[in-house]
Order: structure tokens, then C-alpha cells, then sequence
């Protein structure tokens, strides 16, 4: 059967961390798993935290009659519960269980979002480096993305280059922090200017414009930060994060959309998830894993752990010449690249069995991608082959 047009195109243009992935395999079959350095996927290496393991048993000794069975499609209300209390403390607003729905990950509550919100041709601001399954989230639901760059030092938000892209057609902006691909986490000053800029545009074009804060990353934290909680600056915002990173569970698919108490029209945004999430095919969120993460809020994987990854990792590049951000959190380095083209710095680096995904492929030539979450063993011994590639090139 013919692939629509679209969809070979798309699957031509999206295809770096495939290719990356499939010339990793080639090279491991050729050198053997322990001689090539893979940085390429945002796969987390470690397993889940204890008590997960420990509400997993506990569960399967005690199973809940008609835990398997279909639910509202909102998902349970204790799950929903437990995860509207921690995200109270967190704005001191009054989250409640109604301004939540599960979800299947983040990309499930992204196209939830993003299907609820959008009438066709609304243009949704990303902002470059950005994850790049936005624009074909966006696409999805019949609308535009607008890239707008972040500062190219600093990766921060550039609040004026977002207040000049903000027109009548635009519908939402997606913000990521902490970061994938750079790290870094926008403090709140910056959210603080956001909010005011988004409301004196709904104010200019009379519409609203909703920020939805794409946040998997927001308990893998370093050096003491925290990530300021959206809904404390901007009012019609929206959190969407899994669990996929925190408690390591990627291939469990669960994950949660979160309203701002304060939205306008909230009830009717909420009524507008849970039918979305229902049609798309979602129909809930995975029940067992709802049962589960629904004791593990305050639960994470050993944030320290990656923490010596990036200490690790930062001091021996930086130290050897690569241009790089320190990240605040999440998993990724996002370093400039020493070839003006990327792709041919990512090809020079497979030489030497590092597997690196170019900034081409986050909207940003001119950079590279290092995901560590990977084994420090891995890391350690790659820093040979980091350093006989800043020799080559001459950094
Ligand atoms: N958003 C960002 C920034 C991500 O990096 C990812 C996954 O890597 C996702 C969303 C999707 O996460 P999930 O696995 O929960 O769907």
C-alpha cells in the first residue's frame, strides 16, 4: 500500500536518530557493543526506583477487582488525585483532580492538547532547539509550527523574537524545561515575562493563546535547581509530562495533562481533553501503570547518578575545547558544533564509534546532540576516542 505523500516526507526529513540508530547497530555488529560510544537516544539505561517494584508486588498479591477493566476516560480519580496535590504544592493554586487528565506519555497529552485546541492553520510557536516530534504533533491536529530561536549562547527564551512571531493566527506556544535538546531550565523571571507578554497579545489580537509546558524532564534536576511551576506566571497554560524519564518507564506509556486552576474556560478545555484523549484511541491511560505511579509522586530515579554522568562528561569535552551550555537538568549536552556542518562533525565523530544525532535534526544546524543517559562505563571509556576526535579536527 502507498505511504501518503506527507508521511514519506515527513519520514524522510525526521530521520537522523533512525539513521543514527541503524549505523549504531551496523557498528556494533562490526566492532562489538563494548567499542561503540552511542549517545544517540533519550532511552533512560537505568530501571525504575525500588518503590516501584515494591507497589508493583504489592499490587500483583492484592489485585483490585476490575483493575483491568475500561475507566472514565479521564483516568482514575485517585491517580488523578495524588497528582493534582503534589502539583497544589508546587503553584500553591488549587489544583484538583478535574484539571487532570491521565495520559498515554507525554506525546499522548501533547496530541490531546494540541487536538482539543486547534482549529485548522492556527500556528503554534516552538522554539529552536526543539524536540523534534512537535512539528509533526502539531500537523497532526491541522496546524502550523512557527520556530522561533531561543538566544543561541544561553538557549533561554527570547522573549522579544516570541512577542514579534505572536500573530492573530497563533493558538499556542510550547515551551520545554528542563530542556531537551540543551538542558537548561528557563528560571522564573523568564516565565514571569512570558505570562505578561501572552496575555498583552490576548489582550492585542482579543484570542486566547494557551502555553503548554512539555515537562518530562522536570525532576531530573542538578546543583540544588527547581523548575518554576508554570501556572504561577502564565494563566492559560497547560502542563503535559510522563513518567517515561522520572521513574524510567518509557515503554509503559504513562503520563498526564495538567490545566491551570486559572485558565479561562478550564471546564470546558478539561470536557475538550477527555473527549480528545477518548477519540484519538488513547480511550485512558494504561490502568496498571495509573495504580502505580499514583504512590510514586514524590518518587525518582537517582537523579545524582546522572548528575556524575554530567560532571563527568562536561568537564572531559569542555576541557578538550567543545563549546557547550551546562545543563541544569534533563539528559542532554547540546554543544556547538566544530564543523560548520553538523552532519559532517556527526559523520567525523562515527569514525571514531561515537554516535552523536546533529542539531539538523532539532531545527538547529550548527550543533550536535549527546544524550547521556547511558552507562558511566560507556562514558568513561569513551573519552579516548572524544579526545583522538578533538585532535583530528583540531579543536
Ligand atoms: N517531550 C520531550 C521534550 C521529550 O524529550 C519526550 C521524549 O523523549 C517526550 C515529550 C515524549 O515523552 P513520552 O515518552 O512520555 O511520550
Amino acid at each position: 500500500m502507498a505511504v501518503a505523500k506527507k508521511i514519506s516526507g515527513f519520514i524522510e526529513k525526521s530521520s537522523w536518530i533512525r539513521k543514527m540508530f541503524e549505523e549504531g547497530e551496523q557498528l556494533r555488529r562490526q566492532y562489538g557493543a563494548d567499542k561503540v560510544f552511542d549517545f544517540t537516544l533519550g532511552n533512560p539505561d537505568v530501571d525504575p526506583p525500588a518503590d516501584f517494584y515494591g507497589a508493583f508486588k504489592r499490587l500483583a498479591n492484592d489485585p483490585i477487582p476490575g483493575m483491568h477493566r475500561y475507566m472514565n476516560n479521564a483516568g482514575y480519580v485517585e491517580t488523578r488525585k495524588a497528582v493534582a496535590a503534589t502539583l497544589s504544592a508546587a503553584s500553591e493554586l488549587p489544583v484538583e483532580a478535574d484539571h487532570v487528565v491521565m495520559t498515554v506519555g507525554a506525546g499522548g497529552a501533547l496530541n490531546t492538547v494540541l487536538k482539543t485546541i486547534l482549529n485548522p492553520g492556527d500556528e503554534v510557536i516552538i522554539l529552536t532547539p526543539f524536540f523534534v516530534e512537535y512539528r509533526f504533533y502539531i500537523d497532526n491536529h491541522g496546524g502550523v509550527p512557527v520556530e522561533v530561536w531561543t538566544d543561541r549562547e544561553t538557549f533561554q527564551l527570547d522573549i522579544d523574537a516570541i512577542g514579534l512571531a505572536i500573530n492573530a493566527k497563533t493558538r499556542a506556544i510550547i515551551v520545554c524545561s528542563p530542556n531537551n535538546p540543551t538542558g537548561v531550565i528557563y528560571p522564573a523571571e523568564s516565565l514571569k515575562r512570558l505570562g505578561e507578554l501572552v496575555s498583552a497579545k490576548e489582550q492585542e489580537f482579543g484570542r486566547q493563546i494557551c502555553v503548554i509546558s512539555d515537562e518530562p524532564y522536570a525532576r531530573i534536576v542538578y546543583d540544588g535547581n527547581n523548575v518554576p511551576n508554570i501556572f504561577r506566571y502564565v494563566q492559560n497554560s497547560v502542563i503535559v509530562t510522563s513518567h517515561s524519564k522520572d521513574l524510567a518507564l518509557p515503554g509503559e506509556r504513562i503520563g498526564y495533562l495538567a490545566a491551570n486552576p486559572r485558565m479561562k474556560n478550564v471546564g470546558q478545555f478539561m470536557e475538550g481533553t477527555i473527549f480528545s484523549n477518548r477519540v484519538l484511541g488513547f480511550v485512558n491511560a494504561p490502568a496498571l501503570m495509573q495504580r502505580l505511579v499514583a504512590e510514586l509522586q514524590n518518587s525518582s530515579v537517582d537523579i545524582a547518578a546522572y548528575q556524575t554522568k554530567r560532571d563527568i562528561l562536561y568537564n572531559a569535552l569542555t576541557g578538550m575545547g567543545f563549546e557547550m551550555v551546562k545543563p541544569d537538568g534533563a539528559f542532554y549536552f547540546f554543544p556547538k558544533s566544530p564543523l560548520a556542518d553538523d552532519v559532517e562533525f556527526v559523520k567525523a565523530a562515527q569514525k571514531h564509534k561515537i554516535l552523536l544525532v546533529p542539531g539538523v535534526g532539532f531545527g538547529a544546524p550548527g550543533y550536535f546532540r549527546i544524550a547521556y543517559c547511558v552507562d558511566q562505563g560507556m562514558i568513561e571509556r569513551s573519552l579516548p576516542a572524544w579526545a583522538e576526535l578533538a585532535r583530528e579536527l583540531g579543536i
